[in-house]
């Protein structure tokens, strides 16, 4: 018996024998998806604009994505990379031919596809006769993962408190300050990891003139630029990568949340000369790129490559920010602005934002939450403008009962 015992007590709990690091609302349980909707045991019907996080990023239960899974799981789920997987090479292929990359690695989540990336930015340094070179900075607001390493990458000291001692090989910077960027900077400095859309400290598009004097920085001092995408990449933003909003491009780069529409996967991708000193024994997963996974990874691909889709996000997009404006205008003592790119967007509220949360879901409307007081909205890139106008009547309905 302790702490983590809950409400309905200790022995009935259908939660107690989880850790108790997460706290789900104890009577709200999913038992379907299907598109923008979940639906409980007795059918209610809730809408989905949190989408898992960034995840389903077609909705629940697409066909394409479940015929890809099934016909996957009739024939074959798990080799190990001990064989070729023929999906992914294919799924590496096609991510390659759309991006800056000459070459990735496959994993398993967003945490293992950012850990990828700090290898491969050391291993890289030393193999440039650098091996002085391991530091890494990053950037206030950050997050990067729960791993020791992304933790120590993000620096948020409320998350590394008791876990991680020193520092592990990460410098901070203020977001944005190009100052104090540029004087961290020394013998030992590797690379710079950065999201170019901040997600889970307030959803934060980067400054273009900031990202391009980072990229400025990194070529003349001989640094690895690495964007962390694994919420705001595979348009969510509008482009198929969030830094195409910028027209900067990284070194590394990592992908994961949205690639796999629900299925586990994490994505590091780089240039050649980056990739060239990950050989055999340098790194590896048991699980990362396998059949399954990479079978649906290349079905997500298939309908965000799909002629229009990006298009469609961002006139969706438009369409929903300036509803969301006009409720800022109507409920200014509630919410307050808008920000983000694309369906990555974000709320900031006068009111606390976990509350305003609970409320939208009182009324079937789910969404996330983010630092800065935000709420945060990552409607699936195929949702229908019914329900982006479903969802903007139950924020004006519940904002104006606050
Ligand atoms: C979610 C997230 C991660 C961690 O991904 P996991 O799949 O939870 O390991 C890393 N970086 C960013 C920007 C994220 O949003």
């Amino acid at each position: 018996m302790s702490d983590n015992a809950i409400e309905t007590g200790f022995q009935t709990d259908p939660r107690a024998a989880l850790w108790p690091n997460y706290s789900p609302p104890g009577e709200l349980v999913f038992r379907r998806g299907s598109g923008s909707e979940l639906f409980t045991e007795e059918g209610l019907a809730y809408l989905d604009f949190l989408s898992g996080i960034a995840v389903t990023s077609f909705g629940h239960s697409h066909p394409h994505l479940v015929s890809a899974l099934t016909n996957q799981a009739n024939d074959l789920w798990h080799l190990s990379n001990v064989f070729r997987i023929p999906a992914a090479e294919e799924l590496a292929r096609r991510l390659v031919a759309v991006s800056f990359a000459d070459s990735l690695f496959l994993a398993n989540s967003g945490t293992e596809a950012v850990e990828a990336g700090i290898k491969a930015i050391r291993g890289y340094q030393a193999s440039k006769g650098h091996p002085q070179r391991t530091r890494i900075i990053g950037f206030s607001e950050s997050f990067h993962g729960r791993s020791l390493a992304a933790l120590a990458a993000a620096g948020n000291q409320a998350h590394m408190k008791n876990f991680i001692p020193g520092d592990y090989g990460f410098d901070h910077v203020p977001w944005e300050d190009l100052a104090a960027l540029d004087s961290a900077i020394d013998a030992e400095t590797a690379g710079i990891i950065l999201e170019p859309i901040q997600g889970e400290g307030g959803i934060r598009p980067i400054n273009k003139e900031f990202l391009e004097s980072v990229r400025k920085l990194c070529d003349e001092h001989g640094l690895l630029l690495m964007f962390d995408e694994v919420q705001c990449g595979v348009g969510r933003s509008g482009h198929l990568f969030a830094h195409e909003n910028f027209g900067v491009f990284p070194d590394v780069m990592a992908l994961a949340k949205g690639l796999g529409g629900g299925f586990p996967i994490g994505v590091c991708l780089t240039t050649k000369a980056v990739a060239e000193p990950m050989v055999v024994g340098t790194h590896g997963s048991t699980f990362g790129g396998n059949s399954l996974a990479a079978a649906v990874g290349n079905a997500v691909l298939d309908l965000v490559l799909e002629n229009g889709l990006l298009d469609d996000v961002k006139t969706k997009s438009q369409f929903f920010v300036q509803a969301l404006e006009q409720l800022i205008n109507k409920h200014p003592n509630k919410i307050e602005s808008v920000h983000g790119l694309g369906f990555m967007l974000g709320v900031k509220c006068v009111v606390p934002s976990a509350e305003l949360l609970v409320a939208l879901r009182d009324k079937q409307l789910l969404v996330g939450k983010s630092g800065s007081n935000m709420i945060r909205l990552l409607p699936p890139l195929n949702v229908s403008r019914e329900h982006l106008e479903k969802a903007i009547s139950i924020m004006d309905e519940t904002l104006g009962e606050m």
